[in-house]
């Protein structure tokens, strides 16, 4: 069981430093002492809000590099082929982007950021932070700064999103032409599973604590 505290107006640096807020419904709590393998709640809204994970360092490593692995595969490989007529035509994500024209081309450079080069840049500001914390060395330089930088670009990771999309409108496409899955979308499944893996395994309290001077 956790406390909550009583808003409170003249706090020291160290007592603000026995506290933690819900980033989900700014409700402040006495930080409360958690063991490895334990989490501890947000009582309003179920929030977890520290879950420190034995090895997660190492095991958030290996995870955001196999998810960089397979987006670097799946920007090249084909997505997705479709066929109609006896004509078969397989395209890749890169090679889709750049497919609009005219005053669509805008999305050409959004698709690309949202779903490719957003997602790439959070993981390997992630790796950055976390390989000085497993080797336990002092933090990389900047290391709070990255860390902050990823966690604001997380609603514009959109990668799982577009995977989502995606298998809706083939379902749809289906009825209409003959649709078959190209390596890329196979990448992007696996990438969608060890996305929520990444994100379950990561204790955000024990990072930040973790880069505390
Ligand atoms: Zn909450």
């Amino acid at each position: 069981m956790i406390q909550t505290r009583a808003p409170q107006s003249h706090l020291s640096d160290d007592e603000l430093d026995q506290l933690i807020a819900c980033p989900h419904c700014d409700l402040v709590y006495a930080t409360p002492q958690v063991a490895r393998n334990e989490r501890a709640y947000c009582q309003r809204c179920h929030t977890t809000l520290i879950a420190p994970r034995r090895r997660a360092g190492k095991r958030l490593i290996a995870l955001a590099s196999s998810i960089l692995i397979l987006i670097t595969g799946a920007m090249f490989f084909p997505f997705l082929s479709i066929g109609a007529g006896g004509l078969h035509h397989g395209t890749s994500i890169v090679q889709t982007s750049f497919a609009f024209t005219g005053m669509l081309a805008i999305l050409t450079p959004a698709i690309l950021a949202f779903i490719i080069f957003i997602p790439m840049a959070r993981l390997i500001l992630l790796i950055y932070v976390l390989v000085p914390i497993i080797q336990d060395k002092p933090p990389a330089p900047l290391a709070r700064q990255a860390f902050r930088l990823a966690e604001d670009l997380t609603p514009w990771s959109m990668a799982e999103i577009f995977a989502i999309g995606c298998a809706v409108a083939l379902v749809k496409l289906s009825d209409l032409a003959e649709v078959s899955l190209g390596p890329a979308a196979w990448m992007f499944a696996a990438l969608m599973i060890i996305f929520v893996l990444t994100d379950s395994l990561m204790c955000r309290y024990s990072i930040w604590k973790s880069l505390e001077p």
